[in-house]
């Protein structure tokens, strides 16, 4: 026996069908928000991969068949962190692909989940968060969600976003459009309108910059929608920007790769109104709400919808 096959034996655990190399490998050594769950020795990789195993039904509900971005972190936090939107040639199959014309004219892979063992999959390659297109893959030219990013300038509190937050909702209702909240895990919120696919692209990014467009004409002080941060100060950056054909918004119940673990989750109206952070749920926390207290109703972008908007805005 040599020195070679000496050597341990590399442990592996089957979750979901899919080999965790490296099981016991800490992606967060902190504990944070939602403490239960987390072991003395932080948030292991079996464990993130157990809690997307377990999430599946919810999160997919939101997350299957959209083109996909990974944000990996193949050593945990306190490694190298890329994005990746192109599935390289090592992923495996749970990880499926489809092909996509991007605006170059060249097609190029894509990656989406259908089930839990692709969201296992996806951690087993070091992916700690999952980031999702506004529109699902049999019918990618026809958006379903329309996504305001609510991005606060750095001095800002929460509150200033929450209250931003329910501002903006309420004038969404006003339109006859109705909002459902995200909290992303980071410092904002994430207000989705749910959308019959009946638009294109177009369309969709016409709305969203016209709608963030005609609130900060209205409270310039309070809201802007340059993306230049020089011209945030002190302002909420209403980020309209997520409604863009390739672009991607963190799909809920996605884990955050920031410290604590936070996990992207949805809230109700009435709670989000007694929430201070937006880092507020763990995967603990997260697991046992659920969808609890969030409505999501299929609506469309109607032609009245344009006029207001595009009337305040000239007016
Ligand atoms: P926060 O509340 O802290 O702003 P966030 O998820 O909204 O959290 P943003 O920086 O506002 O973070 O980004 C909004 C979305 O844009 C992200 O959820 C992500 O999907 C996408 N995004 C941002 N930066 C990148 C990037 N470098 N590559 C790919 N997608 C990105
Ligand atoms: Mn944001
Ligand atoms: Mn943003």
């Amino acid at each position: 026996v040599g020195p070679e096959s000496s050597k341990e034996p590399t442990m592996t655990e089957r979750i979901e069908g899919v080999t965790i190399s490296h099981p016991e490998r800490v992606i967060f050594a902190d504990a944070g928000p939602g403490k239960a769950g987390l072991t003395k020795a932080g948030l292991t990789k079996a464990r993130l991969a157990r809690y997307y195993q377990q999430i599946a039904p919810l999160m997919l509900e939101e997350a299957a068949n959209r083109p996909l971005s990974l944000l990996r972190l193949p050593d945990g936090m306190a490694g190298e962190r890329f994005f990746q939107k192109h599935p390289g040639k090592g992923f495996p199959k749970a990880i499926r692909q489809m092909q996509i014309t991007e605006s170059d004219g060249e097609a190029a892979p894509y990656a989406y989940v259908t089930d839990a063992a692709g969201l296992v999959a996806a951690v087993q390659m070091g992916t700690v968060e999952f980031h999702i297109w506004p529109a699902r893959r049999d019918r990618l030219e026809r958006p379903d969600r329309l996504v305001l990013d609510l991005d606060p300038d750095e001095g800002l509190g929460f509150d200033a976003v929450r209250s931003a937050a329910l501002s903006l909702r309420g004038r969404l209702l006003d339109l006859g459009l109705e909002p459902w909240a995200m909290l992303t895990g980071g410092k904002g919120v994430h207000l989705v309108v749910p959308l019959r696919r009946s638009l294109g692209w177009d369309d969709l990014k016409r709305f969203a910059r016209g709608f963030a467009a005609l609130c900060a004409q209205e409270e310039p002080d309070r809201y802007t929608v340059e993306l230049a941060k020089a011209s945030r100060r002190g302002r909420i950056f209403i980020d309209w920007l997520r409604n863009e054909r390739g672009s991607t918004a963190v799909a809920p119940f996605s884990v955050r790769a920031r410290p604590g673990a936070p996990v992207a989750a949805p809230i109700g109206w009435d709670e989000l109104a007694r929430i201070s952070t937006a880092r507020a749920f763990g995967i603990a926390a997260a697991q046992e709400r659920g969808w609890a207290g969030v409505t999501r109703v299929q609506q469309s972008l109607t032609r009245p919808m344009f006029e207001a908007v595009e009337k305040a805005l000239a007016g």
